[in-house]
């Protein structure tokens, strides 16, 4: 405690603290302060809970990871990040993303209190329709772009885009989610972008360009060629999710991700017949195996080649957000 104090008043940040413990009395959830309800949905290392804060009577979705299981799997940079990134969103004030309100802990979890994204997931949707027309296609996928074009913007990759990952409010409105992936480019991916090595590694600056993140249907080719990923490898999952609203599902499938690796690689996909020729173009143009082709990629402005593209002819970018979605519950 003294060594904290003391680091606290070299760095100035002593009286800060005692305005954030201040404001934290007041606000500071914990369990106790919650009704857990039904399982909303199950990740690879947390359950997301409906839950209900005893005091102001209002719904949220609380993620619980287990401490031990994190740190087991060394998730816990991934959940740090996750943290961040979220703050950095709900900070922004943008209607695209699951808000965080707040974390807490208690002895064997830890707790992500998230604004409840009361119609689900898109895939589940999807799953329930078979496909999406082309003016469903058109409108989600464009809140997709739109919240690409946020992330981005904000040097944020996103890395497990998917239709799992993209929640629907209220209005049937995208709330993205899910940054355990994620990542915040800064001076040290720009220096592995132009293969500098980082002289603050410690091991000899041979770190893996890129660890496998993501899930095997979404993954990008230059995650296996060891190519550190870029924003394109988001437009790349982005074409992915295209040809999955119009199809029903993903272009690369098979039996185990070992096989939709290698059709990956290839770039070994169809369309079915009588496909609707611009979303063709489209998925043609994203589904590029070299990062840097993308279609997007070379925007000044991102992505206005994209939503130039003639998919999108008719449809209005700057007023989506507050058009009626074409899905209803
Ligand atoms: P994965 O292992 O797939 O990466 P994860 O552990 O990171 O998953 P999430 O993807 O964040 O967990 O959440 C899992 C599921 O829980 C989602 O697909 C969704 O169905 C549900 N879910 C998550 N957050 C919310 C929310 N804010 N509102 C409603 N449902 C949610």
């Amino acid at each position: 405690e003294t060594t904290r104090s003391v680091v606290a008043q070299l760095d100035g940040s002593d009286q800060r603290s005692a305005n954030d413990k201040m404001a934290t009395r007041v606000h500071k959830r914990k369990v106790d302060d919650f009704i857990f309800g039904k399982v909303v949905g199950e990740g690879s290392f947390s359950t997301v809970y409906l839950a209900k804060d005893k005091h102001t009577g209002r719904q949220y979705a609380i993620k619980a990871y287990e401490k031990l299981h994190i740190l087991k799997e060394r998730k816990s940079d991934d959940v740090r990040r996750e943290k961040d990134v979220m703050n950095i969103l709900t900070n922004s004030g943008s209607s695209l993303f699951v808000r965080l309100s707040c974390t807490f802990q208690d002895r064997g979890r830890l707790f992500f209190v998230m604004s409840y994204a009361k119609n689900g997931d898109m895939l589940s949707f999807l799953n329930s329709m078979d496909s999406f027309d082309i003016t469903c296609t058109q409108f989600y996928s464009g809140e997709i772009l739109l919240a690409l074009e946020y992330l981005h913007n904000l040097n944020i990759q996103h890395r497990d885009l998917k239709p799992e990952n993209i929640l629907l409010d209220d209005n049937m409105h995208i709330k993205l989610t899910d940054f355990g992936c994620s990542k915040i480019n800064n001076l040290e991916s720009e220096m592995e972008t132009l293969n500098i090595s980082n002289p603050n590694e410690n091991n000899n600056g041979k770190e893996r360009a890129n660890s496998f993140v993501g899930t095997a249907q979404y993954i990008s080719p230059e995650i296996f060629y060891e190519i550190p990923t870029s924003f394109s490898s988001d437009l790349w999952a982005f074409g992915c999710i295209v040809y999955q609203m119009i199809t029903g599902y993903p272009p690369f499938r098979c039996r185990t991700d070992y096989l939709i690796f290698r059709k990956i690689m290839n770039l070994d996909y169809s369309f079915p017949d009588e496909f609707h020729e611009d979303a063709k173009d489209l998925i043609e143009k994203l589904l590029v195996l070299e990062p840097n082709k993308r279609l997007g990629t070379e925007d000044a402005k991102r992505y206005t080649s994209i939503r130039a593209h003639s998919f999108y002819k008719g449809l209005n970018f700057d007023t989506l957000l507050k058009t009626k979605a074409p899905l209803s519950c």
